[in-house]
């Protein structure tokens, strides 16, 4: 079997073709594009700021951003949280500002440790410290350097495995963050998942067809892995469960105005007295 499209020594299958690896990286970018222009994801102008881990989404989320910033008009930079895992950290930067270099896009770098802590300090529930920090961290760096949005890699799998996740939970208003485009408020700046449609395979696919390296080892604090699971099985129970629920979730609702207050601390919003991640700092900082 040859590539559909050109011909050529054939790759990888997307989305039911067959293609080459020159072919398969234009379908996959132009599924991203469509995205993008579905979802009204990034406006002219905009000042957008990628979050990279050096993992495969964010990787094919910085190569396609790139691709695209052209034709959608608007200019990106990225930022990789040194979060001070280790070995695992070190690495990850390395790749991240190889990538950036070979891309040429301006990279910013905040270190966690200069909050007083690091990933390695908290004890515990470390993702959910983790993700506190990234969230916390991105915000506020995108808000301060006059950004209008900030990007994350994340996938359909990604997406999904949260939205169960919350329904287990009792987040159910959680739901309401799985989309596309969260519009900004306030001091909370608008966050963009380009790779929304996308699904995580498909990324890898994508990274490697445009010969990028990227950061193959797991978090050694990664979390479990059930609820991708779940997504994986159901889709292959009920072919196109993925994307029906993706555009479902994504779909324009009337929004309670949620109550929220600033940190007594730091002046980011929360929905308590302290913010969580200053509730963080003090817990797991090194310094007391
Ligand atoms: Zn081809
Ligand atoms: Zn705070």
């Amino acid at each position: 079997m040859k590539c559909q499209r050109c011909g050529s020594e054939p790759f990888e299958r997307f989305r039911g073709g067959m293609y080459c690896r020159e072919c398969f990286a234009v379908k996959y970018e132009g599924a991203v594009e469509s995205a993008v222009r579905r979802y009204r994801m990034i406006g002219e102008n905009e000042r957008v700021l990628a979050a990279v881990s050096g993992g495969k989404d964010s990787v094919a989320m910085l190569s396609v951003l790139e691709k695209l910033k052209k034709r959608f008009r608007f200019e990106f930079s990225s930022l990789f949280i040194d979060l001070g895992i280790g070995d695992y950290t070190r690495n990850s930067k390395r790749i991240v500002e190889d990538i950036c270099k070979k891309l040429d896009i301006e990279l910013h770098v905040v270190r966690l440790c200069d909050y007083g802590f690091t990933i390695d300090d908290v004890s515990g529930k470390t993702c959910s410290v983790c993700g506190n920090v990234k969230r916390y961290i991105m915000n506020r760096f995108a808000r301060e350097n006059g950004f209008d949005s900030v990007a994350t890699g994340h996938c359909a799998e990604d997406i999904l495995s949260n939205f169960l996740k919350n329904l287990y939970s009792g987040n159910i208003q959680w739901s309401e963050k799985q989309r596309p485009r969260l519009d900004g408020y306030d001091r909370m700046v608008t966050k963009i998942r380009p790779l929304y449609e996308m699904g995580e395979r498909e990324n890898i696919l994508y990274v490697l067809s445009r010969g990028l390296p990227f950061v193959e080892d797991e978090c050694p604090h990664a979390p479990s892995t059930i609820w991708k699971e779940m997504v994986y099985d159901i889709e292959r129970r009920i072919p196109g469960f993925k994307i029906s629920v993706l555009r479902n979730l994504a779909r324009e609702r009337r929004e309670d105005s949620a109550e929220y207050r600033y940190c007594r601390i730091c002046g980011e919003i929360t929905s308590s007295d302290i913010c969580q991640f200053c509730r963080n700092v003090a817990r797991f900082s090194r310094n007391q």
